[in-house]
């Protein structure tokens, strides 16, 4: 397995022009028409290819160089039949996204920023390990659904990523760092996919579900399904329909022990409220490759951190589900109006769980110092929805909880 080593990969701090691009591989980025096979998984692959009037084990082929070698250049494919690199050149592109910046943290972190046209762009971190490589991908440029405590949020929507920029994210990720790292041939840099980035995976199902699919095929990234975790603020139905299409480890932001407060917090709530979500968990477990639900549950000073909510959420959780709490540190920004809860306070919430004997862990928080932490992923977002003025009217309504905010 790959190791990271700790110090950045390009100097701390480093932001502007990519030095050394890696030559061939995944940051080719051209425009056209033609249809960028990045937008399919190998079936899709498969139909495509089909109606070139190519067999099967040909769009395999062609689905290993691009995503296990990184490879954009049809005429670079040694093996693919000549005359099939001819048709592909007139139909198909390897189309990844244009990269406008790369920030390394001090602590190894990476962010990427990526053009996805009409002034919107979209952010992909990349989270160092000892033993492991997550990647944090974004599903949406912006996100409609407006969580008080999230930066994404407070920019609005403008527009639903498709399949092959999902998946472009990974793609230039995994081979960049692989090149960077100088990783030989069968080592990955990238071991688990989280989408934690922009936007709401679940309400760009159609689009995500393709790139799931490529994420775990043996043929692209091979990534297992408890490594590949989709995080969602808890778009019901669809909870539903990825257990039926493509289960893969889920995390549900939580955030709040009652639907007032979470009505306030994660405005979605109050279309899919607390009992039928996590009715909606219980149902996913059938099929999930982990026996447990995992929630997230950001920590905001005064609002949602008391031992009183700590308590309400054992007995929220505790009788209905197996799963596990992942406490987030509130990375804070301006426009939100809110503080992060004081460490003692996070601890203190941690403790009332873990005596519960639900399984409790505090988030670290990484590449705080390029604004890559959970939450602050802001990419540049042409807003269709007003998200600002909504949510500044919001402010005043957050229920304070009883006997918080010391
Ligand atoms: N839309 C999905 C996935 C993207 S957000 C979701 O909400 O789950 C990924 C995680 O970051 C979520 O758990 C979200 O609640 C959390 N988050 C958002 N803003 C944050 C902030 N400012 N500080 C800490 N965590 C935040
Ligand atoms: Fe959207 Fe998730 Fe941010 Fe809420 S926390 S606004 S659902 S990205």
């Amino acid at each position: 397995m790959a190791t990271f080593p700790p110090q950045p990969l390009r100097g701390t701090g480093f932001a502007g022009p990519l030095q050394e691009p890696p030559r061939g591989v995944a940051n080719e980025v051209s425009m056209g028409a033609n249809m960028n096979l990045l937008d399919l998984d190998l079936e899709g692959l498969a139909v495509f290819c089909d109606g070139l009037g190519e067999k099967r084990f040909r769009a395999t082929q062609l689905y290993r160089w691009i995503h296990q070698k990184g490879q954009a250049d049809f005429e670079q494919m040694s093996d693919l039949a000549k005359s099939l690199r001819g048709k592909l050149a007139g139909v198909a592109e390897v189309r990844g996204l244009p990269l406008i910046s790369e920030h390394v943290s001090a602590d190894g972190t990476v962010k990427w920023l990526f053009d996805v046209g009409d002034g919107n762009a979209v952010e992909t971190v990349f989270i160092p390990e000892t033993d492991r490589g997550t990647l944090c991908v974004s599903s949406q440029a912006g996100c409609a659904v407006g969580c008080r405590f999230c930066s994404t949020g407070h920019q609005g929507f403008s527009r639903n990523l498709r399949t092959g920029e999902i998946v472009a994210q990974l793609w230039f990720a995994e081979h960049r760092l692989r090149s960077t790292l100088g990783l030989t041939a069968g080592e990955r840099a990238i071991d688990n996919v989280v989408m934690m980035g922009m936007g709401e995976p679940l309400q760009n199902y159609d689009a995500l579900v393709p790139a799931l699919r490529t994420m775990l095929s043996d043929h692209a990234y091979g990534l297992s399904r408890r490594r590949v975790t989709v995080s969602t603020s808890g778009v019901v139905p669809m909870i539903d329909r990825l257990r039926d299409d493509c289960p893969v480890a889920l995390a549900v932001s939580l955030h709040a022990p009652d639907d007032r407060l979470r009505d306030s917090l994660v405005p979605l709530n109050r279309k899919y409220p607390i009992d039928e979500l996590l009715d909606a968990c219980s149902r996913y477990l059938d099929a999930a490759p982990r026996d447990f639900i995992t929630f997230e549950y950001c920590m905001l000073d005064g609002v949602n951190d008391s031992p009183e909510q700590a308590a309400q959420l054992v007995a929220l959780l505790k009788p209905r589900l197996p799963c596990k709490l992942n406490l987030i540190p509130f990375n804070p920004f301006p426009a939100s109006g809110l503080t992060r809860s004081p460490r003692e306070r996070v601890l203190a919430f941690a403790q009332v769980l873990q005596d519960a004997g639900l399984v409790t862990t505090i988030r670290k928080t990484r590449g705080d110092d390029i604004d890559a932490a959970c939450g602050q992923l802001a990419g540049e977002v042409q807003d269709r929805t007003n998200a600002a003025e909504r949510l500044s009217r919001r402010r005043q309504v957050i229920p304070i909880a009883a006997g918080a905010g010391a």
